[in-house]
């Protein structure tokens, strides 16, 4: 079942939201201040967090920022107060996948879960292993025959998108779209120089990063 991080200081809120998410067959646990929750999302694989945007030692988007800047795409749902209508949009700019603003049912936080866990790029067991390799998305963390590898945010999101389409080509393009974003200016073979970077980085013993002529690259199974 999935596991989910309640990241909330109001300790009424956390015990009632997790209640009824048990009870919905999550496996919940909580976080009541910012620091707490960006370790426990380093130290455990969560498949979604909900995260309150006023917490005791930083703001709730200050804990995304960070999140997304390690590269992690754990789907996160903001929880935002009434009277912070900008908020909301400043946490979809942020990367946001969903929020919700106070007070709302539990049911709807649940119905919210369900949708999201339901994407397709939402796997609720987020780690995938391909021969040695094994990474885990929620954690950003990568290993090959158990020994971790040190990974760059850039070499760790272009991993990871090359992972979740193993056996598919990736063009250039895309990739290099997705590892440095359509608007910094790169040239044009830089991909090429992570995709060498992260092919050592993987060893002998992880799986091959095969280069197709002219169509782009594919991690082979
Ligand atoms: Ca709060």
């Amino acid at each position: 079942m999935a596991r989910i991080l309640l990241v909330e200081d109001d300790v009424a809120l956390a015990r009632g939201l997790s209640a009824a998410l048990k009870a919905g067959g999550y496996t919940v646990d909580v976080a009541a201040d910012g620091e707490s929750a960006l370790q426990m999302m380093a130290d455990e694989p969560y498949a979604l967090v909900t995260l309150d945007v006023g917490l005791p030692d930083m703001s709730g988007f200050d804990v995304l920022k960070r999140l997304r800047s390690r590269g992690c795409r754990v789907p996160v749902i903001m929880l935002t107060a009434r009277d912070q209508l900008l908020d909301r949009v400043t946490g979809l700019d942020l990367g946001a996948d969903d929020y919700l603003v106070k007070p709302f049912e539990p049911e709807e936080l649940a119905a919210r879960l369900r949708a999201l866990l339901r994407r397709p790029n939402v796997d609720p067991s987020p780690v995938i292993t391909i021969g040695k390799l094994e990474v885990d998305r929620s954690r950003c963390v990568a290993s090959v025959d158990g020994e971790p590898i040190e990974l760059r945010r850039r070499e760790w999101v272009l991993l990871e998108r090359l992972v979740v389409r193993v056996g598919k080509v990736v063009s250039k393009e895309r990739l290099s779209a997705e590892v440095f974003g359509y608007d910094d200016m790169v040239a044009p073979n830089a991909i090429e120089v992570y995709i060498a970077r992260l092919r050592r980085k993987l060893g002998p013993d992880g799986p091959p990063i095969r280069t197709m002529r002219g169509l782009g690259y594919v991690m082979a199974e």
